[in-house]
């Protein structure tokens, strides 16, 4: 158990006082935390019982894992994140500075042009990041190379900034100096139900780490020769790109199979079981 006395998991400088720091940005999550009689959300652990199953009601806060400092650099990177044309890409008026771009095969991607691609790989790195260091139920799966986690850990540092002004001075002087990391990211045209969410840990096996966020799907690899990213290697982002990056934006349908596919089969699963055991009791 951590406590306040301990030192921030980032700067490892700090006292890591703060207390109830989200592992997955709010933001990501907030449309599928639903707290309502009918509808519940679940935080199911598949290699558990299916009945060991909680219902939760925000996403996964751990205390005591950064100072108060770290926490706001972490909140700026967010900023950033919302502020960007990312929000914008479901709109019916793309920003300027998004190109969308069609393949031969007719998949779409937009390409963000906008001056802080720098911004953006960091954003999804520290997701990786805090993933890897925390200890709750959800994400204690994923774990990556101790030394590439480190890596991680002084490149986030490198740009750490308590205020945004400081950090967009910071990322304009700087050139990258991220550890190479492939990713790529999908995302649904347009948002369906919006209590269909889940946030899942797909697949989390050095050097790949697939996961499941909500309104997005990350696979990231740090390992040039990596099969899984290698095949995906037309619709996939370098951190050491920095004119643009790309996000695959799926039709309903191809949408559906991401998650029908991969994370979906876990939940019905889980209902399955717990329908059985209704079935049983009764
Ligand atoms: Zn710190």
């Amino acid at each position: 158990m951590r406590s306040p006395h301990d030192l921030c998991l980032l700067c490892q400088n700090s006292k890591a006082v703060k207390r109830n720091s989200h592992i997955i940005p709010r933001f990501l999550t907030k449309s599928m935390i639903i707290n309502d009689a009918k509808k519940q959300s679940y935080l199911i652990d598949v290699r558990k019982q299916p009945n060991k199953s909680k219902i939760v009601q925000d996403s996964a806060k751990l205390d005591y894992i950064l100072c108060p400092h770290c926490e706001s650099y972490f909140g700026i990177l967010e900023k950033r994140i919302t502020k960007s044309p990312l929000q914008k890409i479901r709109n019916q008026i793309p920003p300027k500075d998004v190109e969308f771009v069609t393949n031969a095969g007719g998949l779409t991607h937009v390409r963000l042009h906008h001056s802080d691609i720098l911004s953006f790989h960091l954003f999804w790195l520290s997701i990786l990041w805090r993933c890897s260091i925390s200890t709750e139920e959800l994400f204690k799966g994923v774990k990556l190379e101790p030394g590439f986690e480190e890596s991680l850990r002084i490149a986030l540092l490198n740009y750490k900034s308590t205020r945004e002004a400081e950090f967009s001075k910071l990322i304009q002087a700087h050139e990258s100096t991220l550890p190479f990391v492939r990713y790529v990211l999908l995302t649904p045209k347009t948002l369906g139900k919006r209590s269909n969410g889940i946030v899942a840990i797909i697949k989390s096996k050095a050097p790949l780490h697939v996961l499941a966020l909500n309104e997005y799907w990350l696979a990231m690899s740090n390992d040039p020769a990596d099969e899984f990213i290698n095949n995906l290697n037309e619709i996939s982002n370098r951190t050491q790109e920095m004119n643009s990056v790309k996000i695959w934006i799926l039709d309903k349908e191809a949408w559906d199979n991401v998650h029908r596919d991969q994370t979906a089969r876990l939940v019905n699963l889980h209902f399955q079981h717990l329908k059985d055991q209704e079935h049983h009791n009764s």
